[in-house]
């Protein structure tokens, strides 16, 4: 009788403490377009879901208004794969081995970014979403890795997106060192463009042996990027990446206690 009594006796002093069941936090999934379609991989869906996280895909807006609507109803951002960006956003002409670009989805993607931020809201970019992360932030992006970086390695593996197929070397003390609790690791990769100078108040935080930037994070820890692919590996089962979506999902937590 006196252990059950004590029992309520805690639990009555818990919940008040806001200890109960929390709610999962939204993650904005930002999506492409394909002809009238609006997709997002399956990959990133079930890598939020896994960490925590509801998947809340963001149909392409260019308005403003719009785009403001929907960061009302999210708690986190994360920015997938794609395209490549136009250089006109970063101050550079075209490259003759630019590949596709799509104007609209450039719009979206950098205004989500800087309107997330502007609210403190925490934001996760993938491939094209670390690259538009740093152009949104100020920074700008090497066009095509084959033909401006010498001595380049294979960026653009033939090979299943479940493989890591080259190295990157992560900064000690960095917030994806922490959550890797590794300084080295083999990544997956599927991109022949990637982050050039970096955005100010950010900072690289993995590079491939090639001096490619893998990885940047900013000063305040809120918004970070990688450019392989981890919902590649977590969705097949290799979760030794899964902290990266686990964190957008703690961050995004903490944004909707706050706000
Ligand atoms: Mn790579």
């Amino acid at each position: 009788m006196k252990r059950l009594s004590l029992a309520i006796a805690v639990v009555m002093l818990l919940v008040p403490l806001g200890l109960s069941a929390q709610k999962k936090p939204v993650i904005g999934v930002s999506c492409s377009i394909d002809g009238s379609t609006v997709e997002a991989g399956m990959t990133y869906v079930v890598s939020v879901r896994k960490a925590g996280g509801i998947p809340f895909i963001i149909p392409l807006t260019t308005s403003e208004k719009e785009i403001d609507e929907y960061l009302d109803h999210i708690d986190g951002l994360l920015m997938t794969g794609g395209e490549d960006v136009s250089p006109l956003l970063f101050g550079q002409q075209p490259s003759r081995n630019l590949g596709e670009v799509v104007p609209d989805r450039d719009i979206y993607d950098l205004t989500l970014i800087r309107k997330a931020v502007k609210r403190g809201m925490p934001v996760f970019g993938i491939c094209r979403g670390i690259q538009c992360l740093n152009i949104a932030m100020g920074g700008d992006m090497i066009q095509d890795i084959p033909s401006e970086v010498p001595n380049a390695i294979q960026h653009r593996q033939n090979a299943p997106r479940s493989y890591g197929s080259h190295t990157i070397k992560i900064t000690k003390g960095s917030l994806i060192a922490k959550l890797l609790g590794v300084e080295e690791i083999a990544v997956n990769s599927f991109h022949h463009q990637a982050c050039g100078k970096v955005a100010p108040g950010y900072k690289v935080t993995a590079r491939a042996s090639d001096g490619v930037i893998e990885a940047i994070e900013s000063a305040d820890g809120k918004s970070f990027g990688v450019q392989f692919h981890p919902e590649g590996f977590v969705y097949s089962g290799k979760d030794e990446v899964l902290p990266l979506f686990k964190h957008l999902v703690k961050l995004a937590q903490e944004y909707s206690a706050s706000r």
